[in-house]
């Protein structure tokens, strides 16, 4: 399957924040962001001319590389999210925080999403006790997310659960019998993914 597989921390310098896009890194002083809080690249350091234009791709561009999918992905997703009754920018962000490899790191059971990724991908999760290794699998409320005993990755899971400090208010975890639940869809200020999701959708209606 297709993924962004370049440099993480360069990505979160030309957002100019921290997308906690490689895990315990992230939580160190080694952070790309803490270190050099300026855009990558020979001219990193210059003045930018601001768009209308390039605030909205910016937004969409940090979007995509927090959730760690490819434009043509991420595109589908908006697209499925302006068919939907509801707001299209929250809708898009429901769909996005509802995809199985974001739930397992929301409920901290992986260090980062790329983590969660690979994880769902080797088979080491069951939605409802079966199987799922596609990370893009939509959760439902009341699902249950659970590490079967066999799964060779019980230690890297338990890991990742000390660097958690809170999970998401619409989820539930049980990080001693590591499982959790999906109480509910996500309201957009249960979501704090930090972006403006009215600039993608500006983006994307041109
Ligand atoms: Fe981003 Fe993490 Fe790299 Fe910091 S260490 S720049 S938060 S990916």
């Amino acid at each position: 399957m297709a993924r962004d597989l370049g440099p993480k921390c360069r990505v979160c310098r030309r957002e100019g924040m921290k997308l906690f896009l490689k895990g315990e890194r992230c939580l160190t002083e080694k952070c790309a962001v803490e270190r050099r809080s300026y855009p990558p690249g020979e001219h990193g350091r210059g003045r930018i001319k601001q768009s209308e234009y390039l605030l909205q791709l910016r937004e969409k561009q940090k979007a995509r590389r927090y959730y760690g999918l490819l434009e043509k992905q991420f595109r589908t997703y908006y697209e499925k999210a302006s068919k939907r009754s509801g707001v299209t920018g929250e809708e898009l962000l429901r769909m996005l925080e509802t995809r199985l490899d974001n739930v397992v790191y929301r409920l901290g059971f992986a260090a980062s999403r790329a983590q969660a990724r690979q994880l769902v991908r080797h088979g080491h999760f069951q939605v409802n006790g079966r199987r799922v290794n596609i990370p893009s699998f939509q959760v439902r409320p009341n699902d249950i997310v659970t590490v079967p005993p066999s799964s060779s990755a019980q230690q890297v899971i338990r890991d990742a659960t000390d660097l958690v400090s809170t999970v998401a208010p619409w989820l539930q975890a049980d990080h001693d019998g590591l499982t959790g639940k999906v109480l509910k869809q996500p309201e957009r200020a249960e979501i704090d993914t930090p972006v403006q999701e009215q600039l993608i959708v500006e983006l994307y209606s041109k």
